[in-house]
């Protein structure tokens, strides 16, 4: 937990947010801005500032927020209708809080490529 950094301060209950499905191992919550009439945001409970700093002993924490971000699209019913799971890095690729998360949107068309 990094007391300055505003997703741990979330996943610690210490700031608000609508949450909408949290485990041992990440929180998932709504996107202050959202881009798609479901906007989520998955963010490990351990503080990890961008994807360049995963190990491999992470792996089995990445693959469970993707299993994770396909249950909570079924349990909200667009998952066969399709969605997109989004993972900014750094600055170039548009990364505006340094703890890792992915986005979840769905519910609308999405275009491609990507902004
Ligand atoms: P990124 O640009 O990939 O780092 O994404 C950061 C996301 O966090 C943006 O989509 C913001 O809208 C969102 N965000 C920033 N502050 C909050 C907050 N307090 N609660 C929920 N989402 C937030
Ligand atoms: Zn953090």
């Amino acid at each position: 937990m990094s007391s300055d950094c505003l997703f741990c301060r979330i996943a610690a209950g210490d700031i608000p947010a609508t949450i909408r499905y949290q485990d041992d191992l990440v929180v998932v919550f709504e996107d202050i801005n959202p881009q798609a009439p479901t906007h989520l945001l998955l963010v490990p409970r351990r503080h990890i500032p961008t994807t360049l700093d995963l190990t491999p002993e992470d792996n089995a924490l990445v693959g469970h927020i993707f299993q994770v971000a396909a249950k909570v699209a079924d349990n909200l019913g667009f998952a066969q209708d399709g969605f997109r799971i989004v993972n900014n890095c750094n600055q170039a690729g548009g990364q505006t809080v340094w703890h890792l998360h992915f986005h979840l949107l769905g519910q609308r068309q999405l275009s491609w490529p990507p902004g």
